[in-house]
C-alpha cells in the first residue's frame, strides 16, 4: 500500500533510547512514518558492558551505526541537535541544517560529570 503523506519524525541521539524508539516506530507504523536520526556518533556501543572491561572481560562491542537496525530504518544525519523552533516545528543542527518534523524526540542521554573536584 502506498502512502501519499508520511508522518515525519526527527530523533536526536543514537543511544539505547533513540534506537529503541526508531525500531518500535518502524515496527508499528512502517512506511507511514519517515524518520531522521541526528547524532554525532557513527558507532553504537552497549555502555553497560564497558564496566566489565577492567576485569578482563571482552571489551563492549561497538556496532557501526549503519549496521544497527534502529539506524537502518531511519535517515542518519551525522550532526548535533542545537535548538528547536517549536512554532515552525523545525529542529536546527550545529551544522545549520533545518529539519521539519511532525514529532520530535530528544533522546540525548545525560552528561557524565565527576561527583567532586579533585584537590589541587
Ligand atoms: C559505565 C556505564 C555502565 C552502565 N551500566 C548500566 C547497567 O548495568 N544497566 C543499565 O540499565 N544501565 C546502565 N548504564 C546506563 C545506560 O548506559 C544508560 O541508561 C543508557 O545509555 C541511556 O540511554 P540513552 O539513549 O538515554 O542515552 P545515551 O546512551 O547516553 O545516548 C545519548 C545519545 O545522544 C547523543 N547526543 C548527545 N547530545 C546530542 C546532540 N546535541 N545532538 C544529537 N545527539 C546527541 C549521543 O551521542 C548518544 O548517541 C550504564 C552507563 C555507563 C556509562
Amino acid at each position: 500500500m502506498r502512502h501519499e503523506t508520511t508522518f515525519k519524525v526527527v530523533i536526536a541521539g543514537a543511544g539505547v533510547a533513540a534506537l529503541e524508539a526508531a525500531m518500535a516506530l518502524h515496527e508499528f507504523a512502517g512506511p507511514r512514518v519517515s524518520m531522521q536520526l541526528v547524532a554525532p556518533n557513527t558507532a553504537f556501543s552497549y555502555r553497560p558492558m564497558s564496566i566489565c572491561e577492567p576485569f578482563g572481560y571482552t571489551p563492549a562491542r561497538a556496532i557501526s551505526a549503519g549496521r544497527h537496525r534502529g539506524v537502518r530504518c531511519a535517515e542518519l544525519i551525522v550532526d548535533e541537535f542545537a535548538w528547536v523552533d517549536t512554532e515552525r516545528q523545525t529542529a536546527h543542527t550545529d551544522k545549520g541544517a533545518e529539519l521539519a518534523y511532525d514529532a520530535l524526540l530528544l533522546a540525548l542521554g545525560a552528561r557524565i560529570r565527576g561527583p567532586f573536584r579533585a584537590p589541587a
